[in-house]
């Protein structure tokens, strides 16, 4: 299994939405990608350019889900986007019917995975998201290769 890690430093929330842009241009369904980063390191704006780059959804569509736990993009390819910040508890998968949504050939996007139990599950793409200062994200993406 061949490991890819890049690694940005962006300056704006524009940067990061072309980031995000790169980065979907390397995704094929089924894929599970996790999204790591305290409140505000930018991990929505991120999904914004992953879903726009995929044609799922425009950038503007794309905000923090905060009554729905799972929100579907549904354009030229299946994104959800799932935000576990307001689980208080440690959630499965298959609760949250993620495994139903990767068996149909989805791309799913979580952030917070941390509030997720996860025997098994492997995620093919980690993003972890560093808040440097006001306008600056150090951003790390490791996809695993099958
Ligand atoms: P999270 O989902 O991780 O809580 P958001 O993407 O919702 O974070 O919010 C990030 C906030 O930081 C936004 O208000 C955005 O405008 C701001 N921001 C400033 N600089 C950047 C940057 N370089 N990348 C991403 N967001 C940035
Ligand atoms: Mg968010």
């Amino acid at each position: 299994m061949a490991t890819t890690i890049r690694e940005v430093c962006t300056s704006s929330p524009e940067e990061t939405i072309a980031f995000g842009r790169r980065l979907a241009a390397e995704l094929r369904p089924p894929a599970l990608v996790f999204l790591y980063g305290e409140l505000g390191a930018g991990k929505t704006t991120l999904v914004k350019g992953i879903a726009a780059g995929l044609g799922a959804a425009h950038e503007e569509d794309v905000n923090s889900p905060s009554f729905v736990l799972v929100q579907e993009y549904s354009g030229a390819q299946r994104v959800y986007h799932v935000d576990l910040y307001r689980i208080d508890r440690p959630v499965e998968l298959e609760t949250l019917g993620l495994d139903d949504l990767l068996a149909e050939d989805a791309i799913v996007l979580v952030e917070w995975p941390e509030h997720l139990v996860m025997p098994g599950v492997q995620a093919s793409l980690h993003v972890r998201l560093e808040i440097v200062d006001d306008l600056q994200r150090r951003i790390r993406a490791e996809s695993v290769g099958q």
